[in-house]
């Protein structure tokens, strides 16, 4: 598939594949990996653990994850002056010079993919399930932006070019902590610019990983390797000072809307052409509908991969499922969701065989209301408990929970309207598909949305009417593939839109 033309070449680009656990040498490398980054991460991920460096988290054995903690806003003035002083040399190397970049980091993560498999299960306590294609897609994210900074033409017959800002603020989330990271650090330096991570502090060894490996590759290609720095801050007058700082141009963040709405408003009221310039992917509240015309074994599926794939921690999870008139009262469909619901085996994320892995939190707030607490007119189908972790897996106490459905939710309920990000589904049943669809568009986030149907004029009804970014029909509703599925809102707070190929098959 060509993607892009550069000089006298065509730039292809193909979807990195997985690695096949059913091969007992790919099964092992993951195992080695697991073992030695539960020992040591940083050590594993072939750096040193640093002295100085501070994270909320730390490895098994006691050491502070390897990210530098700006405790001043001297020490961020610091930060971004360095990226300013680099960024125009970066800018006018040109786009040979990024390609080169861009494409040696796809290289090295694939080389690191067990690596970095190990340090998203320890620290995020993602599964290998999980983790595994969450490298394919940060490889992905490297071609795909290596094509973009060689220009991208031919878009619709128009050549599209990419102008550098000086410096871009890069904040991933904890829930995609590489594929994220990754790709809003090789977008920015795709197009020019120097950048600042600064990852999530639940997840901030998983940045550190993907720092040093975009870091390795500007250095072997004679970079400065601070074209990428990262640091960490925290939500005071010192991440206050690096979000709103003068020298950042633009800020992209992935996380939640209160996040969202802070940094916005710390940035606020800065004029110039730019603006504010936030470019956010926040919450979700999604929906997947069954008809009566559906393949309900299928249904089931992709109902229990959506709701409860990284136990629920996607904005692109499903939250409810929407059966509408005879699916609400099917004995068959209800006992056969129960089956897949109770039979997810939950467990640590470095045991390969966990299904469900923890909640990267003990839960409190909204997430611990949902897990605990019914509305009226709901009852629990399957009622979700905390187990404790096997002996020697302490970290993970408080946050292995079996997953939970409840029936029953009522529309303008508290669990309809509320995003809880974690391993809970909620049922509701409507009369018909319309009345399907406007609890659907009532929810406030319109991220992704699913219907499960055989009826072509159904699922053209669904398609016309249902207000989300990315409406999957007949396929679970999260793991957008980079290339082809674009991923982002429809409806909801606008925050701008990131040039984005897409997420996968997570
Ligand atoms: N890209 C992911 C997906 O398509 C979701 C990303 C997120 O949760 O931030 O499922």
């Amino acid at each position: 598939e060509p993607l892009v033309r550069h000089g006298d070449e065509v730039l292809t680009f193909e979807n990195a594949p997985d690695g096949d656990p059913a091969v007992a040498a790919v099964r092992e490398r993951v195992r080695a990996a697991l073992a030695a980054g539960r020992v040591e991460m940083v050590g594993a991920l072939g750096g040193d653990a640093g002295a100085g460096m501070g994270s909320t988290r730390v490895a098994a054995d006691g050491s502070p994850a390897a990210v530098p903690h700006l405790g001043s806003t001297g020490e961020v003035d610091g930060v971004v002056e360095r990226a300013r002083s680099l960024a125009p040399t970066w800018a006018a190397a040109g786009a040979d010079a990024r390609v080169a970049v861009l494409s040696d980091v796809a290289n090295r993560l694939e080389a690191a993919r067990e690596q970095l498999i190990a340090v998203m299960a320890h620290e995020a306590g993602k599964t290998v399930g999980e983790s595994e294609p969450e490298v394919s897609e940060a490889i992905d994210f490297a071609r795909w932006y290596a094509g973009s900074a060689a220009g991208l033409a031919d878009v619709g017959g128009e050549e599209l070019t990419f102008e550098p800002v000086a410096v871009t603020l890069v904040t991933p989330p904890w829930n995609f902590p590489v594929a994220i990271a990754v790709g809003g650090v090789l977008a920015a330096l795709a197009a020019g610019s120097a950048v600042v991570m600064k990852p999530s502090p639940l997840a901030a060894r998983c940045g550190v990983a993907v720092a040093r490996h975009v870091r390795d590759a500007l250095a072997a290609a004679g970079h400065d390797p601070d074209l990428v720095q990262v640091v960490q801050v925290a939500e005071d007058e010192v991440g206050r000072h690096l979000v709103a700082h003068d020298g950042v141009d633009q800020v992209v963040l992935t996380g939640s809307l209160e996040t969202a709405e802070l940094f916005a408003g710390w940035r606020a009221g800065r004029d110039g052409v730019g603006g504010p310039r936030v470019f956010a992917e926040t919450s979700g509240k999604n929906v997947l509908v069954v008809t009566p015309s559906a393949d309900l074994d299928l249904a089931v599926a992709d109902v229990v991969r959506s709701a409860f794939g990284h136990a629920g921690q996607k904005c692109s999870a499903a939250s409810l499922v929407i059966l509408v008139g005879s699916v609400g009262r099917s004995r068959r469909f209800h006992e056969q969701l129960l089956d897949a619901v109770t039979s997810l085996r939950v467990g640590v994320p470095d045991d390969l065989g966990t299904g469900m892995g923890p909640v990267v939190e003990r839960p409190g707030g909204k997430l611990l209301r949902a897990l605990t607490t019914l509305e009226q007119g709901e009852t629990w189908a399957v009622q979700p408990r905390e187990v404790a972790p096997p002996a020697g897996h302490e970290e993970w106490e408080g946050r292995l929970w079996t997953p939970g459905v409840r029936v029953g939710v009522q529309p303008g309920s508290w669990f309809h309207l509320t995003e809880c990000f974690g391993p809970v589904l909620g049922v509701m049943r409507a009369d018909t598909l319309e009345e399907a669809i406007a609890w659907q568009n009532a929810v406030p986030f319109g991220l992704t949305g699913g219907i499960h149907s055989l009826d072509a004029g159904e699922i053209d009804r669904w398609l016309a009417a249902v207000e989300v970014g990315n409406a999957y029909v007949n396929r679970h509703i999260t793991g957008a593939v980079v290339q082809r599925q674009p991923f982002g809102g429809g409806r909801g707070p606008r925050w701008g839109r990131v040039p984005r190929p897409g997420g996968r098959r997570t």
